[in-house]
């Protein structure tokens, strides 16, 4: 047992020291439910036929999964009908990072951090990380940059937390959190482009100086540093963390689903996560048994503890979701969630004025399907926090994770106007009714 699980660790390190997984002449493609034949009965017959099946996405209609040539001459002898989102996955990946800078932090002059082209293409863990650094350094007088502890690898998961004319740690938190799972590097950038502008509008903008005086902003850009770091180091498609599977599982694969880890309703329902460590969404031996969900969830309960929390989000792709409490149960129904509802429709409302990208909104477990130690039912039930959402980002399907660089921007200004109108909302009076 211990031998195996040196050897799963020693197979893993051999990849980190150089062979990128190649996806080239992978297929990424989207089976629809057919007339006698659900989308969980199809799911079944690709499991069924194909080991550790990659899925991209699942909903009542469709789900999408990314094939090697082999693995979709299996799923072409299921007779399954598909439709192809990326022709050639492997060309996509390069298309996605033609333009990364070289390194940020090496440059003797940097950008400046409000420099508008740092949102046009996507960047290395260690410039998201200067980034930061030179975000606070801008704004010394309200910022701090905080941590919620280190990863398995020991990397930093570090974040900024700002405030208005209160002063630090008083008045209800606001948390954002992405990239929790590796893939979805839509979401660091988001989340960037929102603490930006708030910095920025500080002083200047009316409507944002009200925002930053009535709440104390924690933001972190990267929940899971190392399935981030593996994503651009070996493997783009990485979603979990990188830790290697408990030796009582006897497992040489690595890695738990850090949004499944969550020490809330770990165990409520067998179909909100699984118990396989090769699967995408292993939820570890024991609720919070990651380093990172240790370090996110103590952080959760001691805002909790002491400013209370007014607003949590945990941003993800890809799909448009706008994503309220619960997950582990298709049929419970938060007191909350009327509010949650309306606020989902007027945000949803925001967002599709700016490019005319709809987004769906209700309660997540009934709305997508079960999830089981997830984000916000943590933060609604455990937390306490009055607003709890996961968000999932662009796209519907047309690129997935592998989303091009030029979509950044218009992504994030959407959210840009969906975040202002929710922190317009969330203290209105008219909830009370
Ligand atoms: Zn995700």
């Amino acid at each position: 047992m211990k031998l195996l699980h040196l050897l799963g660790l020693a197979g893993s390190l051999a990849v980190a020291n150089g062979d990128r997984i190649s996806y080239d002449g992978y297929k990424v493609v989207r089976v629809g439910a057919q007339r006698d034949l659900s989308v969980s009965k199809i799911q079944e017959q690709i499991q069924a036929t194909i080991t550790h099946v990659d899925e991209w996405e699942r909903s009542d209609t469709e789900i999408t999964v990314n094939l090697s040539p082999s693995q979709l001459a299996a799923l072409e002898s299921l007779g399954l009908s598909y439709e192809t989102m990326h022709e050639d996955l492997g060309r996509s990946i390069a298309y996605e990072s033609r333009n990364t800078p070289q390194r940020r932090g090496e440059n003797e002059k940097r950008q400046a951090v409000d420099d508008p082209s740092w949102f046009e293409s996507y960047h290395a863990w260690e410039d998201h990380k200067t980034w930061f650094e030179d975000l606070h350094a801008a704004y010394p007088n309200n910022s701090e940059l905080v941590s919620t502890g280190t990863s398995y690898q020991g990397r930093d998961q570090f974040g900024i937390h700002f405030w208005g004319s209160a002063g630090p740690g008083v008045q209800p938190a606001v948390l954002w959190h992405g990239t929790v799972h590796a893939r979805e590097w839509i979401s660091a950038m988001v989340v960037e482009y929102l603490t930006l502008q708030l910095l920025s509008g500080y002083g200047s903008n009316q409507e944002v100086t009200g925002f930053v005086n009535s709440y104390d902003f924690y933001v972190f850009p990267f929940v899971n540093p190392d399935g981030f770091v593996h994503t651009q180091t070996t493997d783009r498609l990485w979603r979990k963390n990188r830790q290697p599977a408990p030796c009582s599982t006897n497992s040489t694969c690595i890695g738990r689903d850090v949004n499944r880890n969550w020490p809330w309703m770990w165990d409520a329902n067998p179909n909100g996560a699984s118990t396989d460590p090769c699967s995408q969404t292993y939820k570890g031996a024991a609720p919070a048994d990651s380093p990172e969900m240790k370090g996110m969830h103590s952080f959760v309960d001691t805002l909790r503890d002491t400013q209370g929390i007014k607003l949590f989000i945990d941003w993800h792709s890809y799909s448009q979701y706008l994503l309220a409490p619960v997950g582990y149960n298709c049929t419970h129904y938060v007191p909350t969630l009327g509010q949650h509802i309306v606020m989902g429709r007027e945000v949803a409302r925001s967002i599709y004025r700016v490019d005319g990208v709809q987004f769906v909104f209700g309660p997540s477990c009934a709305v997508l399907y079960p999830s089981t130690g997830y984000s916000v039912d943590y933060a609604y039930e455990v937390g306490g926090a009055q607003w709890a959402y996961l968000i999932e980002l662009r796209d519907q399907g047309q690129y997935g994770f592998v989303l091009p660089p030029e979509l950044i921007l218009i992504s994030a200004q959407e959210q840009w106007a969906g975040m202002r109108t929710m922190l317009r909302l969330v203290d209105q009076p008219f909830w009370e009714d």
